[in-house]
Parts: structure tokens; sequence; C-alpha cells
């Protein structure tokens, strides 16, 4: 994984249930969902021989995306948990820890800041 990807808001990312799972059966192998995400995530492969999508990094997934799912139209693509687990995680995020970023997002560009 890629050492800024190893830690979400101070909790470690292989903590967290939140990457994407291909049902193989619905993957047809358009190819959407590799090319959707982003090249510093690189979360899926691709096999030419099956002519599937196959999920090789999931802790490299951004914690609450779900791009690769809504590009797929043939809605092949899940996640283990839902977005009352994503709700429930940020809740029992310390709140100096947001602040602290949020500070730090604002003085680091200038123009977000009114
Ligand atoms: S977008 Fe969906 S159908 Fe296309 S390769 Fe990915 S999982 Fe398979
Ligand atoms: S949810 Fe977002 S970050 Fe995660 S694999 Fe899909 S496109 Fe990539």
């Amino acid at each position: 994984m890629v050492g800024e990807l190893t830690v979400w808001h101070g909790i470690n990312r292989n903590e967290i249930d939140w990457f994407p799972v291909i049902d193989p059966d619905k993957c047809t192998g358009c190819g959407m969902c590799v090319v959707t995400c982003g090249e510093k995530r690189n979360v899926f492969g691709y096999d030419r021989k099956l002519k599937k999508a196959v999920v090789l990094n999931p802790d490299n997934c951004m914690v609450g995306c779900n791009n690769c799912q809504v590009s797929c139209l043939w809605n092949a693509i899940s996640y283990p948990e839902n977005t009352d687990y994503l709700r429930d995680l940020v809740r029992k995020l310390p709140d100096e820890v947001l602040e602290r970023e949020l500070k730090n997002k604002l003085e680091t560009t200038p123009g977000l800041k009114f």
C-alpha cells in the first residue's frame, strides 16, 4: 500500500472495512472500474484471460468513495459495509482530529477560507 494511504484520520486503514467487492458472475469485463479508480490508488487489476476486473489492493480504496460502484453499469460492485458504518466511524473520531486537519487545510490553502 502507498505509505500515505495506511492511516485514515488516525485509524489504521487495514482496520476499516471499506473496499469494493466484485461479483464475477455480474462482471462483464468492461474495465470501467479499472480506469475510474485513481492511479495513486490502483485498487483494481484486470485479468485479460478471464476478461474480468479483480480487486488487487483493497486497502488502497478511499474510505467512503463509491465512484467505481456508480461507474459499473452492471451492478457488479458492492462493499462489505454501508454508509451507516461510515457515519459511525466519523462519529467516533476524536473532535480534535478533524479540527486539527481542518485548521491545517485552511491554513495551507487560503482560497478555501472566508
Ligand atoms: S465496471 Fe463492473 S462490469 Fe466493468 S469490469 Fe468493473 S466490475 Fe466488471
Ligand atoms: S471506491 Fe473509489 S477509491 Fe475505492 S476502488 Fe472504487 S473508485 Fe477506487
